[in-house]
């Protein structure tokens, strides 16, 4: 019995799964500051709790009301290296 027995299917082993995380930055103009971020264009996460809310269909700073804007943007391995 061998441990390397060709197995149909299997014969490629898998490359590593990478995460690969599209950001884009929303910077609040009033405030200056960074709201939050867009991950892969549909999650929207906000740097602090209440930073971001929907309203009408827009985005807001949760602070002051303001338009958010898209600033930098970028692809992170990982959450940490978001921004
Ligand atoms: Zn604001």
């Amino acid at each position: 019995m061998t441990m390397s027995a060709a197995v149909p299917g299997t014969a490629e082993p898998d490359p590593p799964v990478r995460v690969r995380i599209d950001w884009l930055e929303l910077t609040c103009l009033p405030c200056g500051d960074i709201a939050g971020y867009i991950e892969d264009r549909r999650i929207v996460r906000s740097v602090f709790p209440g930073g971001i809310r929907l309203e009408r269909g827009r985005l807001r700073c949760g602070r002051c009301g303001g338009l958010l804007f898209s600033g930098n943007s970028g692809t992170a391995t990982s959450r940490a290296g978001i921004g």
